[in-house]
Order: structure tokens, then sequence, then C-alpha cells
């Protein structure tokens, strides 16, 4: 399998996702296209004759981490199987892998992977192979239908690319400006995965619930997936305060398969800070947001995501963002340290923040989100809900699956299986799971 100037076409391949769920949702797009195309999955990278590494860009250790899992595809004998570098990071750098690394054979954007089978063939004739065009026509025209789902979960981009342009974000760079897909195709693939086996569906995009066709927004297709049966659970995103509408906010109180979680990121609690980052919203006006979304829906779980050491991010500037997750009470938060990325307005501005003061802030940030989220999920104890069954638990006999605040549960359900909705009582909570016991009630997969 030694690799010259042309190369065997592939006959395995291994498709390796690193980042957000849109990625993760491309990347099973790609493996179910070269399912297609006759190639069939390897157990992973170092054995496949293929491997599509689908990169992540938005922060430098993510993008440096490409170019290590490259070098250890090398196998003991000198060869080494025929590499894809997809995603984020192959559309932010493009042609320039391919000068940093020989071993790279197929450099393929996010709106350019149904593509791929081109490329391989490009590849496998030792032809260039580079691809990070931004296609009109949509790739979702051109990828085959949904198979029989391997998870009762399932993830569905609805939406893609980002025109809010926040300062230290390469998202509108990488993933282009923002498109909705058209309403039919999205309730088409949406049946194909409920007859697939999904039972629950999270509606993804960078900013998901920008998503609108022809005057209707997310709400109303929220709306229509909860008309369809054997789906249970609909979820979605990731989200922009901006875009949270009157119609999506009312979903929240009254769509019963909508489940009781929203992802809002914020970023900072600062409002100078919100400025610089072009957040175009205020502290005051995403807290007065949730308190509508609250209000519709009391026992929602918030999740949020944060930057510490954004550039001339002050001591009362980190004040504020920790006083903001105190008032919030998250279920859930994401926090990062700035990282500075090519392109971006940030990455120019003075004032960067020193590597020390930015991991003490990072610190005392986390300690507080660990110490909502035992909370939140402390008082879930006592309470009675459904767990939609996703795996085998870690012990003989356990099994795990996600409550409607998109809590890991554990619980011992003789006779359950994967896919299987079990009603359960929450009988004890640690930071990052819930422990259910089994009332009887089963609705089976
Ligand atoms: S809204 Fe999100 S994806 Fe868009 S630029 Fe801002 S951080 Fe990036």
């Amino acid at each position: 399998m030694i690799h010259s100037k042309t190369k065997t076409k592939p006959q395995t391949y291994h498709v390796k996702s690193f980042g957000c769920q849109m990625n993760v949702y491309d990347g099973e797009r790609m493996a179910e296209m070269l399912d297609a195309q006759g190639l069939t999955p390897a157990a992973d990278g170092v054995d496949a004759d293929m491997v599509v590494l689908n990169t992540c860009h938005i922060r430098e250790k993510a993008a440096e981490k490409v170019y290590s899992d490259i070098g250890r595809l090398r196998r003991d004998d000198g060869s080494r199987p025929m590499i894809a570098v997809a995603g984020c990071v192959a559309q932010a750098e493009g042609a320039e892998i391919k000068r940093r690394t020989k071993m790279v054979d197929i450099v393929v954007g996010p709106q350019a992977y149904h593509r791929l089978p081109d490329l391989i063939d490009r590849a496998a004739r030792g032809e260039e192979a580079l691809d990070t065009d931004m296609p009109a026509a949509s790739k979702f025209g051109v990828l085959p239908g949904r198979p029989k789902q391997p998870r009762p979960t399932a993830f569905l981009t609805v939406q893609e690319g980002c025109d809010k342009f926040c300062t230290y974000c390469v998202v509108p760079y990488t993933r282009g400006a923002e498109i909705s897909r058209p309403w039919d195709a999205i309730i088409d693939e949406a049946k194909a995965l409920v007859d697939g086996g999904a039972r629950e569906i999270t509606l993804l995009g960078q900013n998901v619930n920008a998503w609108e066709d022809d005057g209707k927004g997310l709400h109303d297709l929220i709306r229509a997936l909860d008309r369809m049966e054997r789906l249970e659970r609909i979820r979605y995103t990731t989200s922009h305060p901006n875009d949270m509408s009157d119609g999506l906010i009312a979903a929240h109180g009254d769509v019963e398969k909508l489940m009781p979680y929203l992802h809002l990121p914020v970023q900072s609690g600062s409002d100078p800070i919100l400025k610089a980052m072009n957040r175009s919203h205020t502290r005051d006006s995403y807290l007065r947001l949730l308190e509508r979304v609250r209000a519709a829906r009391p026992d929602i779980a918030l999740s949020g995501d944060f930057i510490v050491g954004f550039p001339s991010e002050s001591d009362t500037d980190f004040e504020q963002t920790l006083s903001l997750v105190r008032e919030v009470g998250y279920a859930y938060a994401f926090s990062f340290k700035y990282s500075p990325r090519p392109g971006t307005p940030a990455a120019d501005m003075k004032n960067q923040i020193a590597p020390e003061v930015m991991d003490e802030r990072l610190q005392r940030l986390q300690a507080q989100i660990v110490a909502d989220q035992l909370a939140f999920n402390q008082a879930t104890v006592g309470k009675r809900c459904k767990v939609l069954i996703e795996k085998p638990g870690r012990k003989p006999g356990q099994l795990v699956g996600k409550s409607p605040w998109l809590q890991s549960v554990h619980v011992y359900a003789d006779g359950a299986k994967i896919g299987d909705m079990i009603e359960v009582d929450i009988v004890s909570a640690g930071p990052n799971s819930l422990a259910g016991e089994l009332t009887g009630k089963k609705e089976a997969a």
C-alpha cells in the first residue's frame, strides 16, 4: 500500500471529525457518501486505505492538532493511507496545507465535500485534488439520502454560515455567508432520519435561529417536526441572542416535543467587551431575553459560551462576566481562553491579555460554572422524567440516556434497550450526570 505518484483507489475509509456538531454532521454525511460509493468503514485510521480529517479552526490548538494527527498516520513500514483534510482548517489554509506537509493528498472545504468522490479519483491519478469552493448550488442537493441511523439521536443541519462577524471568530470566513436550507429538503431529511430510527433530532446551524424560508422561521419548522409521528424530541443549536424570535420563545412554552434546553452563547458579561467583540447585544438585553425564555418555560436548562482574556478585558470586565454567570445559573457553560485567529479583527487589537491572567480568570470562571452545573443537577433529584436510552453504561446491566434537560442519566432497566424512552425517578446527582430509578413505564423503540 506504499503510495507513489499514482495511488490505488481506497476500498476502506475512516472519518475523524473535530470541533462542533456541524462538523460531526458533515463527517457523517461524508461517511454515508463513501458508503454509497462502495467503500467500507475501517475500525480506525491506521488500518484504513483512506483517512478524512474533518478539522476545526476555532482555536489555534485545534488547527495545529491537524498536523500532528497527519504525522501519526505514517505506518511502521513507511506507508500511509490516502489523506484528505476537510473542514474549516481546509477552508482557511487550502493549498498551504500541502506546502506544509507532503502527506496530504486531498484538501476539501465544508461547502465542497460533496465532490469528495471526484477528488479521490484525481488523487488516485496523482493529479491536484484541492477544492475550497463555496458553490452556489448547495452540496445538499448532491449528497445521498440518509440511511438507517446507528443511534436514536441524529443531527440535521438546517442553516450554515454566519453574517455576524464577531471580531474573534473565523466562522464567517470558513463557512461563508448565512444560508438557510429549503423547508422541503429539511422535512424530507427529517422523515428519512425518523424512518431510519431516529427518535430525537437536533437542528444545527452556526446561527440556527436565523433560519428562515419563505417567511417561515425556526419555530414554524419546530412545530412541523412536532407533528411528525415517532419523532419524540426536538433540540436546536447554536443560537444568537439577536435571532431569538417571539415565535421561538413561545414554542418553548407550548411545543411538547421541544426539549427544555437552550444553548445561547454570550461570551462576556461586560458591555465594553461585548462591543469590542461586535456581539451587537448588551449584557442587559441578553438577561432580559433569558427572563422571557424562563417565563415561557420555567424549568428550562440554559447553556452558554464564554471567552476570557479578550483583548483589553480588565479585572472589572471579568468580574462582570462572573456576576452574569452567577445571575443566570447555567446548567452548562463552555469557557475558553481567547485565542487570536489569523484574519480576524481581534487578532490585531492592542491590549492582548497575558496568558497567566487568562489562566487565572478561566479557573475562577470554571469553578463557578461547575458549582452552578452541580446545583442544577441536584435540583433535579426527586423529579420524574423521561430518558431516551442512548448507549450501555460502564457497569454490567447499566444503561445511559439523556433527560429532557440534556443531562446524562445512568439507570438499571431490565428489558430496556437503546432507543427506548423510559420513565425514571431521579435519585441522585453529580456534577456531570444523574442516577435514575425505573418507574416501570417504557415506550419501546
Ligand atoms: S455569531 Fe457565532 S459563528 Fe457567527 S461570528 Fe459570532 S461567534 Fe462566530
